[in-house]
């Protein structure tokens, strides 16, 4: 017997619709893992976002908890799982699994533990979304994005780590803060490594093209008057400070992913500090993978700008390649 649903509905698509082209799958529904799903829904990135983690019962209630503030969003798919045959023909899938820094725990401790975690997840996302650009953002980031290009065996521009874009929003931040400008206004890069030995590039902190170290030459020194070093001094306690408040960070990492996702779906081409394989750039001889200014299309990491860095500026970002290289040799695959 029909139901009100046969009445009222009268089926006229005769083939299957078409697959999603845009989803994007996130896995780790922990606090960063959120932050991000609820930052791409609300951008209206996608019609499909999948959720993946160990934990059955809080996946489920993630879901459900997205689910129902459907109304509220335009993204008439969300599905979750713990098999990852749900993040099938993902366009981008962004990996927040893992062990979380502890109070005072540096992100190159969790390196191990979450190489392991890994090991699993990486060849699983690739089986089901071989065409996928991968968004590492489990820390430590830089040496787990090196960690999941190995295992996915995915060419370089779709392998790609958060890395220092949430470095650069606190810098621009922080000098917003000192200005009375929006951060949006306030131009500053931090590259290298994303954490303890980043680099803050002085030379080209800017608003409206001044180069604010031509106003201020001892700008970012231990000479300057106007101590500009703590602003960066900041960026590197910040995820410290954050954790020791609230116990992890989240809302600017989430909001920070979704704006390189942006990038990513509209093809827009626009330049961020992500965590690329930089061997060969900037003197380094290694296979490590730190921030510098990277272009981000449809197709992930189409090509990386030449920074022209002061001899000291270059010689951190060799000596962060150094401190994760000599991590990386170490890890057990
Ligand atoms: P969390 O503990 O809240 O969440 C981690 C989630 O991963 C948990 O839900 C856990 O069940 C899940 N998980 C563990 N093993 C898994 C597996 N094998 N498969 C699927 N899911 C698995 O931690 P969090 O605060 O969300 O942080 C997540 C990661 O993001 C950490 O490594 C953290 O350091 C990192 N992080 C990175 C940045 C950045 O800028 N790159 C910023 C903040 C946090």
């Amino acid at each position: 017997m029909a139901g009100v649903k046969e009445h009222l509905i009268k089926h006229v698509l005769k083939e299957e619709a078409p697959v999603s082209n845009n989803k994007i799958t996130v896995v780790g529904v922990g606090a960063v893992g959120m932050a991000c799903a609820i930052s791409v829904l609300l951008k209206e990135l996608t019609d499909e976002l999948a959720l993946v983690d160990v934990i059955e019962d809080k996946l489920q209630g993630e879901t459900l908890d997205l689910l129902h503030g459907s109304l509220f969003l335009h993204t008439p798919k969300i599905v979750s799982g713990k098999d990852y045959s749900v993040t099938a023909n993902s366009r981008l899938v962004v990996v927040t699994a893992g062990a979380r820094q502890q109070e005072g725990e540096s992100r190159l401790n969790l390196v191990q533990r979450n190489v392991n975690i890994f090991k699993y997840i990486i060849p699983n996302i690739v089986k089901y979304s071989p065409n996928c650009i991968l968004l590492v953002v489990s820390n430590p980031v830089d040496i787990l994005t090196y960690v999941a290009w190995k295992l996915s065996g995915l060419p370089k521009n779709r392998v790609i780590g958060s890395g220092c874009n949430l470095d650069s929003a606190r810098f621009r931040y922080e000098m917003s803060q000192i200005l009375g400008i929006h951060s949006s206004s306030c131009h500053g890069w931090v590259i290298g490594e994303h954490g303890d030995s980043s680099v803050a590039v002085w030379s080209g902190v800017n608003v409206a093209g001044v180069c604010l170290k031509t106003l201020n030459p001892e700008m970012g020194t231990d000479n300057d008057p106007e101590h500009w070093k703590k602003v960066h001094k900041q960026v590197i306690n910040s995820a410290y400070e954050v954790i020791k408040l609230k116990g992890y960070t989240s809302w600017a990492i989430g909001l920070s992913v979704a704006d390189l996702a942006l990038s990513i779906f509209k093809n827009l081409k626009k330049v961020h500090p992500v965590s690329t394989l930089v061997n060969g750039m900037h003197g380094v001889t290694n296979d490590v993978f730190l921030s510098v200014p990277c272009v981000l299309g449809n197709a992930g990491i189409s090509d990386v700008v030449n920074m022209i860095l002061k001899p000291d500026e270059e010689q951190q970002l060799q000596k962060s390649a150094e401190t994760l290289w000599s991590v990386q040799k170490d890890i057990q695959y």
